[in-house]
C-alpha cells in the first residue's frame, strides 16, 4: 500500500470525481508454461518467435506514430528504444540458438532470456539502465502476449468500482474496457488528445493521463480518488480529512451534472436570442453515437490523421470512404466537417518516410504535404467526397498560408469532382468548402481568403503557436501560450470582420472554444460554430444562455484593447462572475 494521501498530478482528460479501488493492467509478464518440442518442431517455432516480433515491432511503430502526434517527439521516443530492444540482435539470436538446442517453445525460451538479462540489470546502481528495465518487460510483455496470441490486455472482465491504472491503454484495450465496472482510468502516458483520453470522453469514463512515472506508487487494491477535470489529480488512499473533501466534491458534482440534464435539451442561445451551433471536434466514428444521444450535435473538426496511423498503406480509398460514411450518415441531421490530412509538426506516420526537419512545425505539414502528395491527397478527397451523398458533409483544408495554395487545393478538389462525375459516382458537388485560420499570414488576408471559400474554422492551437512564437508541445515555454493575448483576439477579430463582409460564416475549432473563461469572447466576436472536446459542450451551453450579446461584444471591444493577456484574463473572469459566478471554479480550476 502507498502511503495515505499521495497526490499524484496529471492531465485531466475526461472531467468527473470518482472513488474506486486500483486495478493495475498490462505491467506484469503474462504466465508462460514450458512446453518440450521435438527436434522437427523447432524450425516452425523460430518461424513463429520471428512473426512475433514482427507484429511487435508493427505495433509500437503505430505507438510511436500515435505518442509523436499526440505528446511529442521526447515521449516519442522511448519507443525508439523499444524498438531497438525488439530488433537486438544479442537477444534474438539467443532465444533462435536455445530454441534450436534446448527443443523448448518460443515464449519460455525468451522469458527465461529477459528474465536472466533483468537479473543482471538490477545488481547495476544506475537510474538508467533501472529505466531501461521497465523498457524491456514492457517490450517483452508484448512479444508474450503476441506469441500467445493475446494481442491486447483483457478489460473485459474486471472487478466492481475500479479504476484502471496502466502505462497506457491503447484503443482496442479501451474499447473492450467493461463500462459497468470501470470508474476512471489513470495512465502513465497521454494527453488531451491521446486515443485513451478520446476514448474515456467518448465513453464518458473520468480520466487522468501523463502521470508519467509517478504511477508507479499505485499498488493493486489502493483506493484511489481520480478528479478528470482540468484539475488531473489523483489521491491515493485519501486520508479521513481528504475523504470529506472528496465526498462533498462528489456531490457538488451530481448536482451540476443534474443541472446540465436538466437543460441538455434547451437551445445554446443567448438572453438576446442570438443562436450559437454548438459542434464536437472528434477523431474516430466511434465518438459519434454518444455526440448524438448525449448531446444533440454534428461534427465541427473529423481529425482524419488517425485513420492514416491506422492504415499501413497512406490511403485507402475504400476504408476512408466507409469510416467518413459511417460519420456522416450516424451524425445526420447534423453535420460533419472532415478535415484533410494534417500530417506534420508533431504529427508523424512512421510508415510515411518524411525527412527529417529543422522546423518540422514550419515544414512540410498539412495541406503542403497533400499539394506535394497529390495521390495521397486525391484519394481523400475522392472518400471524402462519396461520403458526402451520405449526409450533410463539408470538408475543410489545414495550414492555409497563402491564396495561392488555397486555389491550388480547390483546384484539385475541382478536379476530383469532375472525375467522380465522369464517372457517375454520387456525391454532393455544391458541400461547403471552408479553410482553417491557423497561420498569421491567413489571418491577415483573410478578406482575399474569403470569397474562395465557404467558412472559416479558426483553429486557435495553431494560431497561438504561430502568432506568439511558443512551441505548443513546449512545456518549459507553456507560460507563452497565451490564447486571451490581445494578438490573437485582434487577429480572430480581423477575421471575423472579413467572413461577415462576405457573407460567410466563421467557426472554431481550437481548444479556445473548450475555455468556458474564453467563450464569451467568442460570442462577442459572432462566431456561428463553437467546436470543441465534447466534455467542454454542457458547461459552454450553460454559459451561453446566460450571456448577453451586447455585453459579449463590449468585452472585444475592450479586450482588443489590452496589453497583455492577462488583462484580458481578469476582464473575462470578471465578466463570468457577474452573469455566471458558479462556473468560475470549474472554469478556472
Ligand atoms: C488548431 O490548430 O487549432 C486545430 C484545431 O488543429 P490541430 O490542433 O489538429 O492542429
Ligand atoms: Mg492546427
Amino acid at each position: 500500500m502507498s502511503s495515505p494521501g499521495t497526490r499524484l498530478k496529471g492531465a485531466g482528460v475526461s472531467a468527473g470525481i470518482v472513488m474506486g479501488k486500483a486495478v493495475l493492467v498490462g505491467r506484469a509478464l503474462s504466465q508462460v508454461h514450458e512446453v518440450a518440442l521435438s527436434p522437427t518442431q523447432t524450425d516452425v517455432e523460430v518461424e513463429r518467435f520471428e512473426a512475433a516480433l514482427r507484429v511487435s515491432r508493427e505495433q509500437i511503430a503505430v505507438l510511436r506514430a500515435r505518442v509523436l502526434e499526440v505528446v511529442g517527439r521526447d515521449h516519442a521516443a522511448i519507443f525508439d528504444s523499444h524498438l531497438m530492444l525488439v530488433d537486438d540482435p544479442a537477444v534474438v539470436q539467443q532465444v533462435v540458438q536455445q530454441i534450436r538446442e534446448r527443443h523448448r517453445n518460443a515464449e519460455h525460451v525468451f522469458q527465461s532470456v529477459i528474465s536472466r538479462y533483468c537479473e543482471m540489470l538490477s545488481k547495476v546502481d544506475d537510474k538508467y539502465i533501472r529505466d531501461r528495465m521497465v523498457d524491456i518487460q514492457d517490450v517483452a510483455a508484448r512479444v508474450i502476449r503476441n506469441l500467445q496470441g493475446h494481442a491486447s490486455i483483457d478489460l473485459s472482465h474486471l472487478p466492481e468500482r475500479c479504476i484502471v491504472v496502466a502505462h497506457d491503454l491503447s484503443p482496442s484495450d479501451t474499447a473492450s474496457i467493461d463500462r459497468e465496472h470501470v470508474l476512471a482510468f489513470v495512465t502513465a502516458i497521454g494527453s488531451r488528445t491521446s486515443h485513451t483520453a478520446i476514448m474515456a470522453r467518448a465513453m464518458g469514463i473520468p480520466a487522468v493521463v501523463g502521470l508519467s512515472d509517478s504511477v508507479e506508487v499505485i499498488s493493486d487494491g489502493d483506493v484511489l480518488v481520480v478528479d478528470g477535470s482540468t484539475r488531473g489529480e489523483v489521491i491515493v488512499n485519501p486520508t479521513p480529512e481528504q475523504l470529506v473533501v472528496c465526498e462533498r466534491r462528489i456531490r457538488e458534482q451530481e448536482a451540476w451534472l443534474a443541472r446540465v440534464e436538466a437543460e441538455s435539451k434547451l437551445p445554446a442561445e443567448t438572453l438576446d436570442g442570438f443562436h450559437v451551433r454548438l459542434a464536437a471536434n472528434i477523431e474516430m466514428a466511434e465518438e459519434v453515437e454518444t455526440l448524438r444521444q448525449r448531446l444533440g450535435v454534428g461534427v465541427g473538426l473529423f481529425r482524419t490523421e488517425f485513420l492514416f496511423v491506422k492504415n499501413d498503406g497512406l490511403c485507402e480509398e475504400e476504408e476512408h470512404f466507409r469510416t467518413y460514411r459511417k460519420v456522416a450518415e450516424d451524425i445526420y441531421p447534423h453535420s460533419v466537417i472532415f478535415r484533410t490530412l494534417d500530417i506534420g509538426g508533431d504529427k508523424f506516420l512512421s510508415h510515411l518516410k518524411m525527412p527529417v526537419e529543422l522546423n518540422p512545425f514550419l515544414g512540410m505539414r498539412a495541406i503542403r504535404f497533400c499539394l506535394r502528395r497529390l495521390d495521397v491527397f486525391r484519394v481523400q478527397l475522392r472518400a471524402i467526397l462519396r461520403a458526402s451523398a451520405f449526409g450533410k458533409v463539408r470538408i475543410m483544408f489545414p495550414m492555409i498560408s497563402t491564396l495561392e495554395e488555397l486555389q491550388q487545393a480547390l483546384g484539385v478538389l475541382n478536379e476530383v469532382k469532375a472525375e467522380l462525375a465522369a464517372e457517375g459516382v454520387p456525391h454532393n458537388p455544391h458541400l461547403d468548402v471552408g479553410m482553417m485560420i491557423e497561420v498569421p499570414s491567413a489571418a491577415l488576408i483573410a478578406d482575399k481568403l474569403a470569397p474562395h471559400v465557404n467558412f472559416f474554422s479558426l483553429g486557435t492551437n495553431d494560431l497561438v503557436q504561430y502568432s506568439l512564437a511558443v512551441d505548443r508541445s513546449n512545456p518549459d515555454i507553456s507560460y507563452l501560450y497565451q490564447p486571451s493575448h490581445p494578438s490573437i483576439i485582434r487577429m480572430m477579430r480581423h477575421v471575423a470582420q472579413a467572413a461577415y463582409a462576405h457573407g460567410r460564416w466563421l467557426g472554431i475549432c481550437g481548444e479556445m472554444a473548450s475555455e468556458p473563461l474564453l467563450v464569451p469572447l467568442l460570442l462577442g466576436l459572432g462566431i456561428h460554430e463553437l467546436s470543441m472536446s465534447p466534455v467542454s459542450i454542457p458547461a459552454v451551453k450553460q454559459l451561453v444562455r446566460r450571456v448577453r450579446m451586447h455585453e459579449a461584444e463590449a468585452l472585444v471591444d475592450q479586450a482588443v484593447n489590452c496589453g497583455s493577456a492577462e488583462e484580458v484574463l481578469v476582464l473575462c473572469r470578471e465578466f463570468i462572475r457577474r452573469v455566471y459566478p458558479e462556473l468560475l471554479p470549474n472554469a478556472e480550476s
